[in-house]
């Protein structure tokens, strides 16, 4: 990470605080390269504990004005952003994919759809959000709920700005007023959001952002003595440093964190019809989704043939220009992280396992030459209490277990410390139900994966998190239920 003085117009991106486009204070940048091929793309401030103090400055003299707005305003403010977010779509795919190294495709169709859908769908949510009236013999009971004040949006970089409206939206639109602190490697979407906020017209202030590292930015946030509130998406060992720094002064919490996912194959599975989806399930963006099926699981009765047709299909994924529509696999985050996904194919090899393909750079063009690449890698033979089984390593690197009963799969799978979600493949979804009511997640899917409704529950058990998001989770987490007894006459 370098620093440089002074300013690029055409390069730097700017915090923004108050409604103001701003540097950092100390003058200092981080630079940010495309990681499929290492170029400079952007810089953003490095900011430190003065910005933070500024922008959570301006985020509390918002939060009156805000909060005395109707639900139906701030619903019409979020309607008003996601219609504004649509009309740039594009744009939206374009600059994740350069800034991720994801495919286009993805995207389009993960990011970009999903960043304008939660803005709608909390817009909805929040006009069709009633006070709750209890009735007692001789009095009445209302719930009514009240903004929590304001709050830190922490993100990390792998759906940059999918999970940040996922946070913003609901945050907003229950009336806190919040500063967003994106992952310092992906930071171009939320540039992009902020424009787009200002070119609705948002009050100022509503709406901060600041940019920076974990530690220089999102420490001095987490711990600021005017934010109520932190809604953290990231990594298990972020999330207890963030634990720990906001449980000191008692401020509500959300975690979103880690998860080494189990997909399950049954010896019923219809392998041709399911083989798709397991291997989206498995490296969809690189295998660096939370939620993605890191350790499948598979009846040793269908053992080999799962193992051979699982591996011609990711053989067939296509790898390369994250600018192609074609293209199915781009390149990982940074170089840091693809040193770590290396290691793990190492260690792989040292725990008696198998590379039935993968572990190496896949052959690109020259222009790519300096970026992350390296193959999805598949691993046959490890015990499933191996390291490479139990840890996380958030990249395109699987590893295969036989197991014998569906007692055994069950075990097996809730034998890490993560707890965040897995999937079950079966002709008999009554067996499958029966399975993931055993599984220590937050989420299973049945047949299925990354089938999101946004109305129902999101968020993992364990070292996985604390707390859920999505439809009423997020409207009750980004508010204070208060209740007024009313004694009858
Ligand atoms: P990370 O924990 O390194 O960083 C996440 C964010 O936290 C970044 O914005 C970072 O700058 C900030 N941060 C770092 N140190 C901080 C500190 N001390 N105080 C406050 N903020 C700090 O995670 P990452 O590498 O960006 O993302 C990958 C991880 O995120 C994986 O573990 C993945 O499983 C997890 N993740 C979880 C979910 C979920 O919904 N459960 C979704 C996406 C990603």
């Amino acid at each position: 990470m370098e620093t440089k003085d002074g300013c690029d117009p055409l390069l730097d991106l700017p915090n923004h605080i108050g409604g103001e486009e701003v540097f950092a204070t100390g003058g200092d940048w981080i630079i940010n390269n495309a990681p499929s091929t290492g170029e400079m793309i952007s810089r953003i401030p490095r900011s430190n504990q003065n910005d933070v103090d500024n922008a959570v400055k301006c985020a509390k003299e918002a939060g009156p004005g805000w909060a005395s707005l109707t639900k139906e305003e701030r619903a019409g403010w979020l309607d008003k952003i996601a219609d504004i977010l649509e009309q740039r779509i594009d744009e939206i795919a374009s600059l994740e994919s350069l800034d991720t190294g994801k495919p286009i495709r993805i995207a389009r169709a993960v990011d970009a759809e999903r960043s304008v859908a939660n803005f709608r769908f909390y817009a909805k949510q929040i006009r069709e959000l009633e006070d709750e009236e209890f009735r007692m013999k001789n009095a009445t009971n209302r719930v009514l709920r009240r903004p929590v004040g304001v709050g830190a949006l922490i993100t990390p970089w792998n759906l940059p700005l999918y999970l940040l409206s996922w946070k913003v939206a609901p945050a907003i639109g229950m009336g806190n007023t919040v500063v967003c602190k994106p992952s310092e490697l992906t930071p171009m979407t939320a540039d992009l959001m902020m424009k787009v906020i200002k070119d609705a017209g948002l009050p100022d202030g509503v709406v901060n952002l600041i940019h920076g590292t974990g530690v220089e930015a999102g420490g001095p946030l987490v711990s600021h003595p005017d934010v109520q509130f932190v809604s953290f998406t990231g990594g298990t060992t972020t999330g207890s440093i963030v634990a720990k720094d906001a449980a000191t002064s008692f401020k509500k919490m959300s975690l979103e964190l880690g998860g080494k996912n189990a997909t399950i194959i049954l010896d019923d599975c219809d392998l041709d019809r399911h083989m798709e989806a397991i291997v989206r399930a498995s490296f969809l963006n690189q295998g660096q989704v939370c939620l993605c099926g890191s350790r499948i699981l598979v009846h040793d009765s269908i053992y080999e043939s799962f193992k051979q047709k699982f591996v011609d299909a990711v053989e067939r994924l296509q790898i390369g220009d994250p600018r192609n529509p074609e293209t199915d696999l781009g390149s990982l985050i940074s170089p840091q992280h693809l040193e770590k996904v290396k290691s793990y194919v190492h260690l792989a090899i040292e725990e008696g396992g198998t590379i039935l393909t993968g572990g190496g750079v896949p052959s690109i063009s020259s222009e790519f030459e300096g970026g992350n690449w390296i193959s999805p890698t598949v691993v046959d033979g490890l015990s499933p209490e191996s390291r490479c089984a139990m840890e996380e390593i958030f990249g395109p690197m699987v590893t295969l277990h036989p197991f014998t009963t569906d007692e055994e799969a069950i075990q097996i799978s809730n034998g890490t410390r993560y707890g965040l979600a897995g999937s079950i493949w079966t002709n008999d979804s009554t067996r499958g139900e029966k399975i993931a009511k055993k599984m220590d997640t937050g989420m299973v899917w049945i047949n299925t994966w990354l089938h999101r409704d946004l109305r129902v529950p999101f968020g993992g058990v364990k070292d996985s998190g604390i707390g859920r998001e999505g439809g009423k989770w997020s409207l009750g987490f980004y508010s204070e239920a208060t209740n007024i007894c009313i004694m009858d006459d």
